[in-house]
């Protein structure tokens, strides 16, 4: 049993006023809050340890680098990579897949498909579309369905031995749907080709095994999983990024330097060039501390409930069209109501206090594939209440009368 209460009072911004109301935060899908046990942790970083890392031989510098070096294995422990090095920190999970797409450029020629999804967010559509002008490499799609899951008969007529890369997400942001990912690694696998998944919108839900996902690259960001802006993750087997060149070169990611000729670092560093997000790498390991302390399987469970209890309040209104039904969905609820432009309806309940997000969600496709601008989208974190549901049910009822 989830203890909402006692949860919400770790997060300071749950007890804003939003246009003189209590917030109610159901934008999590773009970004979650960040509890104290976080924010402390950058604080502390900050006050006490601020130096740079991995080159000083001063004590602070020591610190430092200990505990950005110890944030590295709690990833790494946390997502079951193999080794500390295969953990990459990135900006985020938009960084990860930059640094995979131009890695491959010189692996790839015009004989070459790669493979994405129909259902993909923006960032890992537009670098494969990049590396295939640079390369010619040919990019095929795997189509949807109108419940929003993936047409796997489809996937499975389009793979060949052609097929070089595939990438998709563990669970769309757009639709919450959950991909069969482990089907998608086999079969890749099966052509050897490799696979990419995006799990910035799974980690916050769902606790990843990527050694038993047999996955070679997974992707994330701390800001969706209570921890801070700017900073993520890229896993990578071994053997892969070892055969992959620097993305950027730079301090940190070498071993000698002259100008006649420059090695490149071990991993991790080799992908780490420049001084990196050290306070964010540092509270992206307390910030899965934080959800662990609550357990994936607590917050999954709750969370469905939200969703089941908050479907099934909408689909009482007159007129609602919810965009995405697949079987096995994360708290994340895609609807329109009506010809009610999203916009409007979002600019109605923010009034309200109500945070949505409306629009395209970086997954134009998806908005095409329903022949809609866009959605009004909620989505759910642990912290949020039925209570808050009622409110934003009720907010609804009161824009219609507005809007109708
Ligand atoms: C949020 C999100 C991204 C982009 O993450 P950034 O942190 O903005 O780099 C990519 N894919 C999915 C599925 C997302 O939800």
């Amino acid at each position: 049993m989830i203890d909402v209460n006692k949860i919400r009072a770790d997060f300071p911004i749950l007890s804003r006023k939003v246009n003189g109301q209590d917030l109610v935060y159901f934008d999590n899908a773009a970004t979650s809050q960040t509890p104290n046990q976080v924010i402390e942790v950058i604080v502390d970083y900050y006050s006490r340890l601020n130096s740079n890392i991995h080159r000083g031989v001063h004590k602070l510098s020591q610190e430092a680098t200990d505990a950005y070096e110890t944030a590295r294995i709690k990833i790494q422990k946390h997502f079951n990579a193999a080794e500390p090095y295969e953990i990459i920190l990135t900006a985020g999970t938009t960084e990860s897949i930059n640094l995979i797409a131009s890695g491959y450029t010189k692996f790839l020629n015009p004989k070459d498909e790669l493979m994405i999804s129909a259902m993909e967010h923006h960032s890992n559509i537009v670098p494969w579309q990049m590396l295939c002008e640079k390369t010619g490499a040919h990019l095929k799609v795997i189509p949807m369905k109108l419940d929003g899951t993936l047409n796997m008969e489809a996937f499975d007529k389009l793979l060949n031995s052609k097929t070089k890369l595939v990438f998709v997400n563990h669970v769309s942001n757009a639709l919450g749907t959950v991909n069969p990912i482990k089907e998608i690694i086999n079969k890749a696998h099966g052509y050897e080709a490799l696979v990419l998944i995006d799990g910035a919108q799974a980690c916050p839900h769902i606790k990843p095994d990527l050694q038993a996902l047999d996955v070679d690259f997974y992707v994330t960001s701390a800001h969706k999983l209570c921890g801070p802006t700017g900073v993520g993750m890229l896993y990578g087997k071994a053997e892969l990024l070892k055969e992959l060149p620097p993305y950027q070169g730079g301090g940190e990611m070498i071993a000698t330097v002259t100008f006649e000729k420059t090695t490149y670092a071990d991993l991790p560093h080799k992908f780490e060039a420049g001084t990196p997000n050290i306070s964010g790498g540092i509270a992206f390991g307390a910030a899965l501390d934080y959800m662990n302390s609550i357990g994936f399987d607590t917050i999954a469970k709750y969370e469905n409930e939200l969703l089941t209890y908050c479907t099934d309040a909408l689909k009482k209104i007159d007129g609602i069209k919810i965009y995405g039904e697949a079987p096995d969905k994360t708290a994340v609820i895609s609807f329109n109501v009506g010809e009610i432009h999203p916009y409007d309806l979002g600019s109605i309940l923010d009034q309200l206090g109500i945070a949505v997000r409306t629009g395209h969600h970086c997954a134009q496709p998806v908005m095409d594939f329903f022949e809609i601008p866009g959605t009004v989208r909620a989505s759910f974190s642990f912290y949020n209440t039925f209570e808050e549901i009622d409110r934003f049910i009720a907010g609804i009822q009161k824009a219609l009368l507005m809007l109708r």
